[in-house]
């Protein structure tokens, strides 16, 4: 996504608001979304700070995500805020002798008259996925035992000593166990986070 900026340069203090909406598609290789079902919601305010352009806003879009404890689709809204600022000329900085310097490279910088705001939306709605995915803060997850979606249904296995963030990988170990019982000799190791 690109802005033009045209109309802020040499007016320090001025600034413009755009709203749009962009694909939100490439969140689909994300592992805990299952489907982006609305496009991503941009809305940002640009201003001139006499040193360069800041840029502040928000980013908002619903997806399928599939909860880490449950393992449970559901639709939630994943958002976050961006803020960046943009310069028209690389900053430079002296090194430790204080004889040559150089552009530091994180500072994005403004072309011709257009700010380009993809990778900064891109790599701000990727770190904005929870690590921990959750249907509800209460979901009480999986039965450790015998893999019962316990928010849907009981069953009568006693599971009280053990900790119910286990019981994903639980499940996944069991199915792991039946595949081997079918035969499959491709092993995979599981590793707690805890
Ligand atoms: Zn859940
Ligand atoms: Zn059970």
């Amino acid at each position: 996504m690109r802005i033009n900026i045209g109309s802020l340069v040499g007016q320090q203090g001025s600034s413009l608001t755009v709203e749009r909406e962009l694909p939100g598609d490439f969140l689909n290789d994300v592992p805990e979304v299952r489907k982006v079902v609305s496009p991503l919601e941009v809305q940002v305010e640009v201003s001139n700070t006499g040193e360069g352009f800041r840029v502040t806003g928000n980013l908002r879009l619903k997806a399928v995500l599939i909860c880490t404890r449950c393992l449970r689709e559901f639709t939630g809204e994943l958002s976050t805020e961006i803020e960046e600022e943009y310069r028209r000329t690389p900053v430079t900085d002296f090194d430790h002798n204080g004889e040559d310097f150089f552009p530091e490279d994180d500072i994005p910088l403004v072309d011709g008259d257009e700010i380009d705001l993809t990778d900064l939306i891109r790599d701000s709605m990727l770190v904005s996925i929870p690590m921990k995915v959750v249907c509800d803060e209460s979901c009480p997850g999986l039965c450790p035992t015998c893999g019962a979606v316990l928010a849907e249904e009981s069953c009568d296995c006693d599971a009280q000593d053990i900790d119910i963030r286990l019981a994903p990988l639980k499940a996944l170990l069991k199915t792991q166990e039946r595949r081997k019982d079918n035969g499959s000799t491709k092993e995979k190791t599981f590793k707690s986070e805890n």
